[in-house]
């Protein structure tokens, strides 16, 4: 496979058959992991109305997609790690991660355990408690 298809998230499948699916269609998200896959992509693309989109169940600031916009700006996206996605429940489920990020030469490491809940059979992230590291 040539390297820049590759989907950010790091599945090994190109971004088409990946998180392209979920950011053109919210519905193909089956799981809280799906979800979270696409979420990290969303953001590694400047996809800020998929990120919006996929969190309007959770509690947001006003300027909430200002801050999203300049996180995404201000960030390279270097790796995801799932460390945990066990089978959702019914309507809800968890999903454990760890990101890499670089901002200008700071690296960070987000580990975050995020809650996903499921409304009229779509999955959304529904909030998270994330600690970031800086690794340098
Ligand atoms: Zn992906």
């Amino acid at each position: 496979m040539v390297k820049e298809f590759a989907c950010p998230c790091g599945s090994q499948q190109t971004y088409s058959n990946c998180c392209g699916l979920v950011h053109a269609d919210i519905k193909a998200a089956k799981c809280p992991e799906q979800l979270m896959r696409a979420r990290y992509c969303a953001y590694a693309k400047g996809n800020i109305s998929f990120v919006l989109l996929s969190q309007k169940l959770a509690h947001s600031a006003p300027d909430e997609a200002e801050q999203s916009r300049a996180f995404a700006a201000q960030s390279e996206f270097i790796s995801l790690r799932i460390l945990n996605a066990p089978r959702a429940k019914q309507n809800s489920g968890q999903v454990e991660f760890m990101a890499l990020i670089k901002q200008g030469q700071q690296l960070i490491q987000l580990h975050e355990l995020s809650n996903f809940k499921r409304d009229q059979g779509v999955w959304y992230y529904s909030g998270g408690d994330a600690k970031f590291n800086e690794l340098n």
